[in-house]
C-alpha cells in the first residue's frame, strides 16, 4: 500500500505549517516533517515521546565538564576579553 505523501493537501497550509518541524533523518533521506511534540524538537514518531529522553539535570554523560553551558560561556566570555586586549595593544602601538 502505497500512501499519498504530505504536502499538497489544503490542510498543509498557514498555522499548521508554521510548528515546528521534526527534521529527524528518514529513511527516505528526507527530513521528517511531521509536528515536533511541543516543548521538544522531534516528533513523537522521533523521539519526542512522554517519557522518552533523559530527565533534566541527568549527569550520566558527564566526563570532564568541558561542553557544559557554563564551561561554554566562560571560555567565550574569556575569548571576547582576550581578543578585546589585543585589539587594544594594538591601537597603542
Ligand atoms: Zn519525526
Amino acid at each position: 500500500m502505497v500512501k499519498a505523501r504530505a504536502g499538497n493537501h489544503r490542510r498543509d497550509t498557514g498555522p499548521m505549517m508554521q510548528s515546528a518541524r521534526c527534521g529527524a533523518k528518514t529513511r527516505s533521506g528526507i527530513p521528517c516533517r511531521s509536528p515536533a511534540v511541543a516543548g521538544k524538537k522531534r516528533c513523537r514518531m522521533h523521539g519526542g515521546a512522554k517519557g522518552s529522553g533523559a530527565p533534566k539535570g541527568n549527569q550520566n554523560a558527564f566526563k570532564h565538564g568541558m561542553y557544559t553551558r557554563e564551561a561554554m560561556a566562560e571560555r567565550k566570555q574569556l575569548n571576547a576579553l582576550l581578543r578585546q586586549a589585543r585589539e587594544t595593544l594594538r591601537e597603542i602601538e
